[in-house]
């Protein structure tokens, strides 16, 4: 049974879009540029459990950078280190892909090297006066992807 859930999944990639799965940037666990990394900051960090967090600059839209867990490792709290210096230490990559892109090419993305495995979904924003700019509109790992994959939910802590 789950061998046939697997392939009918697989099957499933070549249809269905990262919009349709992704985690929307309203719920993601971001933070802004300006932060400074004192206690409380690291705490809270630390309790949110995510492994890596986008960092945005102005709006939850304009994503500028990403943080991982792993680069906090060196920081003292009473530093009060600002998070752009880290941001600018580290210029982790950020790899984005558009709303229709199907799971499949994700995938692929994931398994060649997309450092992180977790990709910003934007879009084109052409309403209004101004000209048109990139939106990030939500975010995809590759938990997501596999979640498709094998038509469950993975039990994460
Ligand atoms: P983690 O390693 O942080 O647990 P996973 O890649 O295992 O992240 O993803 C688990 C789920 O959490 C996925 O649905 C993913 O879209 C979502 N996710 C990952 N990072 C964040 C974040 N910073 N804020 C909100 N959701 C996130």
């Amino acid at each position: 049974k789950d061998e046939v859930n697997i392939i009918s999944g697989a099957l499933e990639l070549r249809k269905k879009t990262v919009g349709e799965v992704m985690t929307r940037i309203e719920d993601v666990y971001m933070l802004s540029y300006d932060t400074i990394l004192d206690f409380e900051t690291v705490s809270e960090i630390m309790k949110s459990g995510y492994s890596r967090i986008p960092v945005y600059e102005g709006t939850r839209r304009n994503i500028v950078s990403l943080l991982y867990i792993k680069d906090l490792a060196l920081i003292d709290p009473d530093d009060n280190t600002p998070l752009k210096t880290l941001s600018q230490y580290y210029q982790n990559s950020c790899y984005y892909v558009f709303e229709d892109t199907t799971l499949d090419v994700v995938f692929k993305q994931f398994k060649d090297g997309c450092k992180g495995h977790m990709a910003f979904v934007h879009r084109v924003n052409n309403e209004g006066e101004g000209d048109p700019f990139y939106e990030t509109v939500g975010i995809v790992t590759l938990e997501d992807v596999i979640e498709e994959l094998i038509q469950a939910e993975i039990m994460d802590e």
